[in-house]
């Protein structure tokens, strides 16, 4: 059979050690395998990520040889098969944002909940609980990998178990949804699709931003569910009244309800997410190693979870134990592939927005106390999210020379000693810059 053959021939293209570590593990899924995709089963979530992220594009290369199609290759992790509605649905394939399907570990069980979102965490509780009746809609908002998705689905496999029927649609897959029944002049079956159904869950709202037709339609969708009494929860990046480019008809529905907001979590709450994500995962971190991951590491739990599994599969490769040395190597690693990305003039941009000032003021003379202190601040950040030296800074600031900068420096660290308000507020906006410029 060709997945296999194709497997086989992989044996000419890498290690012998990586070949019987890795491949030989898959299993070609002859069954759900299409013309055009290929799905390959592994043991595990660790091997299946390993094998997506080192071998997928090698895999595709030679059935594109073979076949002369471009075809999409799969790796699923074998526990990942659940049965949904009697369906079979394939789980966790594609990170949980991106299909419309309900990713069954996204529970509340699974759900760690600290001081930055508690709030958003049990007003998701009481809307799974009271499905229409609590606050409807219910609009969760909050920076990336904060958890957002996470509580959508927590909502829908709550109501998936009480026989509810529960939509959860991504913003892109609504308009495409739309365009399609547009197109083949279905549209009435598109509406009864949603109508029927007691709960709509919509992830990354923001993007309807600048979707005209989609809003349109979406709007329609909404008071045709608000009026039937069914339940809509919606997740976005920002408050709805700081989106950009959405109708106000919509932004004043989205304030009917509830709005919860997710902050960014104390160190105690990473610690115990990492935790959690570990005894899910079936690995096993020294304290020490996860209260370094979690000192370390930025909030993006996203970005936490993709170190563990870094760190496990790494781990597994070379038969080495994770310790604090290869944590702080694998850390340090990311950081300097992050840094790589974060320009000065992401940052003098965002800090001025957020500060309320011209860019154009950060790199003037002026002794103005607001811009001086916003010009620490950017001097600040370019420091620790970027690659350049304080000569370099200076220079790039109009600088005398590299004492400026490191005054300026100095001054930011004893301030957040001083003023933990001030010291949320640089974390904040160092989590902005690098999600903003990462994603
Ligand atoms: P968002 O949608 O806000 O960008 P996600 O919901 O996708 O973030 O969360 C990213 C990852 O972090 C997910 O794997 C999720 O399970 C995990 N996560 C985030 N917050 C928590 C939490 N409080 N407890 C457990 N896991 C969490
Ligand atoms: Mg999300």
């Amino acid at each position: 059979m060709l997945g296999e053959k194709i497997l086989q021939m992989l044996q000419e293209e890498i290690s012998k050690t990586e070949y019987e570590r890795y491949i030989t593990n898959l299993a070609y899924d002859e069954q759900n395998s299409k013309a055009d995709e290929a799905i390959y089963i592994a043991p595990n979530i660790f091997i299946a990520n390993w094998v997506k992220a080192k071998y997928r594009h090698k895999i595709a290369k030679l059935f594109k040889l073979q076949t002369g199609l471009d075809m999409s290759i799969q790796i699923l992790a074998k526990k990942g098969y659940v049965e949904n509605n009697g369906a079979k649905e394939q789980y966790p394939d594609l990170p949980a944002n991106s299909s419309t399907k309900i990713n069954p570990t996204y529970t509340f069980e699974n759900f760690i909940v600290g001081s930055s979102n508690q709030f958003a965490y049990t007003a998701s509780l009481s809307v799974a609980e009271n499905p229409g009746k609590a606050y409807n809609p219910l609009f969760i908002y909050g920076g990336a990998g904060l958890g957002k998705t996470h509580l959508l689905h927590a909502i829908g496999n709550f109501n998936i178990k009480k026989n509810r029927i529960v939509i959860y649609t991504t913003i892109e897959q609504f308009l495409n949804d739309f365009t399609y029944h547009l197109r083949n002049e279905t549209l009435e079956q598109f509406r009864e699709k949603y109508r029927q159904c007691d709960i709509l869950l919509i992830d990354d709202i923001q993007f309807l931003s600048g979707k005209e037709r989609t809003q349109e339609e979406f709007f329609h969708t909404f008071n045709e569910l608000h009026g039937h009494n069914k339940q809509i929860v919606l997740t976005s990046d920002q408050h709805p009244k700081k989106i950009a480019g959405l109708e106000e008809r919509l932004k004043s529905r989205f304030e009917w309800g509830l709005i919860a907001d997710i902050q960014l979590p104390e160190l105690e709450t990473k610690i115990a997410i990492i935790k959690k994500k570990c005894e899910l995962d079936g690995i096993y971190l020294d304290n020490e190693v996860i209260n370094y991951i979690a000192a370390n590491m930025d909030s993006n739990i996203r970005e936490i979870e993709g170190v563990i599994l870094k760190l496990n599969a790494y781990s597994s490769l070379v038969g080495q134990r994770i310790d604090l040395s290869l944590a702080k190597n694998v850390l340090s690693e990311m950081q300097k592939e992050q840094q790589k990305n974060v320009s000065l003039k992401d940052i003098v941009d965002i800090v001025s927005a957020e500060l309320n000032i011209k860019p154009s003021e950060i790199k003037s003379k002026s002794r103005n106390r607001q811009i001086v202190n916003a010009r620490r601040i950017v001097i600040y950040l370019a420091r620790t999210l970027t690659p350049n030296s304080m000569p370099a800074l200076a220079q790039f600031f109009g600088m005398k020379d590299h004492t400026s900068v490191s005054h300026a420096m100095k001054k930011v660290k004893e301030m957040m000693q001083q003023n933990e308000e001030f010291k949320l507020k640089i974390n904040e906006l160092a989590y902005k810059i690098k999600n903003l410029t990462c994603e």
